[in-house]
């Protein structure tokens, strides 16, 4: 870790050197209150930069860390703080996905794609996109290229329009070793993290001095002046992955925020939302049968609402009741309006439709579009309204469509509506001739 400092601290003495006369004022012990608080909140960053807080002490402008580090003090001042993660003018929608894979430029007998695999997880961890390894003509291709400059480890390409990752990452083939075995695991990781942040539209932490670029420069609120262990620092080859650091996490968050749901006990994968949705009521585990809801905590106590807006990352537990039996509710088109019914409890349920002795005339068919189907719902609040095609196929009369529904919903206790219906413009449908059809819903639930 240390060396990562190195660059810090020859940066801190250069100040130094360069202001050497009037930093030379040792500052009164006596400090005012604002002061306190001024070196309480550059504490905090301080820490947060990776750096022992135990023993600070102030030294003109500057802040004694660790004995001999200095640190400059507007660098960590709140109120004087510049930020410094910086991003490019285009950078990469939110909660896209995006496939990302080598091409067969890359030896099967290098580690090269399970460094990939671990990026790819690691973007998944910190940010709302989702990545999938893919080398079946994914979005992002990872080759090995001659790039010139023998120093070069690799390339990313930034955004080439809003929302757009850069299309490329090319491992330099002309490196002045064998870069496949130049590098390890660690460090093969480190660099595809770096790469990747360029095709996602991040720019080089420490690279102010590089300006505009013709791409932008925009620098992400929240980051320090200077994160030495940032894996978007310039320069940082043959640097080995550890762990993220606080300020490339704030960034990460910042440009890709999102609040994670999972589900316990591998129920189903988990999911990436924004701040402020509501679960969908079709968001259902992977084995459905017996499930019976989400609830907030392991012991089942709390049903999730599905009015609560979800603001922060969350666990739901699914309750399951086994060795129960189906339970049918059926509705016709040719009886009533709908049928009600009543759930003592929260069940999935699913719909089952057919669609008999429909249209046998082509030129009825577009006059009656969306007129025939079945539809679920609460007093006016409609759950499901799925139209069904009303079209018989062949000369039969006796002919009928099935549907089976593919999305069962959850519901909470309470009393519901099914209706299935047909276009009622041809008149009474029961015991008609061939044009008169019916459409038969059954909902089931365990
Ligand atoms: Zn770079």
């Amino acid at each position: 870790m240390k060396t990562k400092y190195f660059f810090f601290i020859i940066m801190s003495l250069f100040i130094l050197s360069s202001c050497n006369e009037e930093d030379k004022v040792l500052i009164s012990n006596k400090m005012s209150v604002n002061a306190l608080l001024q070196l309480e909140q550059a504490k905090l960053t301080i820490y947060a930069m990776g750096f022992d807080t135990t023993s600070i002490s102030e030294w003109g402008n500057y802040y004694v860390v660790e004995g001999d580090i200095l640190i400059y003090k507007d660098s960590v001042n709140p109120t004087k703080i510049k930020t410094r993660q910086y991003r490019t003018n285009f950078y990469v929608n939110n909660f896209r996905e995006i496939t990302i894979g080598v091409n067969n430029t890359i030896s099967r007998s290098t580690n090269w794609r399970d460094a990939v695999k671990e990026v790819v997880r690691l973007y998944n961890e910190y940010t709302g996109l989702t990545f999938v390894y893919s080398e079946n003509n994914p979005n992002i291709t990872i080759y090995k290229s001659n790039i010139s400059g023998t120093n070069v480890c690799a390339s990313g390409t930034f955004p080439p329009s809003p929302g757009e990752p850069g299309h490329e990452i090319i491992i330099n083939s002309n490196f002045y070793r064998d870069i496949d075995t130049y590098l390890d695991l660690n460090q093969k990781i480190f660099l595809l993290m770096h790469e990747l942040g360029h095709n996602l539209g991040l720019r080089h932490t420490n690279g102010i001095s590089e300006g505009d670029g013709g791409v932008g420069l925009v620098q992400i609120p929240g980051t320090p002046i200077v994160d030495p262990n940032s894996f978007m620092n310039g320069g940082t080859c043959s640097y080995s992955w550890d762990v993220i650091s606080t300020y490339d996490k704030i960034a990460l968050e910042y440009l890709w925020p999102c609040c994670r749901i999972s589900f316990a006990g591998s129920s189903r994968p988990g999911i990436k939302v924004p701040s402020g949705y509501h679960l969908s009521r079709f968001v259902i585990p992977t084995s459905i049968e017996g499930f019976c809801g989400w609830y907030e905590d392991a012991a089942l106590t709390i049903p999730w609402k599905y009015v609560n807006e979800i603001t922060s990352d969350i666990t739901l537990y699914p309750k399951w009741i086994l060795g129960g039996s189906i339970t049918r509710i059926e509705d016709t088109s040719d009886t009533s309006y709908s049928t009600t019914f009543t759930l003592s409890r929260t069940a999935l349920v699913s719909l089952q439709a057919t669609v008999g002795r429909g249209f046998n005339e082509w030129w009825d068919i577009s006059k009656y579009t969306n007129q025939t189907g079945v539809a679920l719902g609460k007093s006016s609040s409609i759950y499901k309204m799925i139209y069904l095609d009303q079209y018989i196929w062949n000369a039969n009369p006796e002919s009928y469509m099935e549907y089976i529904d593919k999305d069962p919903i959850i519901l909470d206790p309470g009393t519901y509506w099914l209706s299935a219906f047909f276009t009622p413009n041809l008149g009474l449908q029961y015991g008609a001739s061939g044009k008169h059809g019916v459409t038969t819903v059954t909902l089931t639930y365990y």
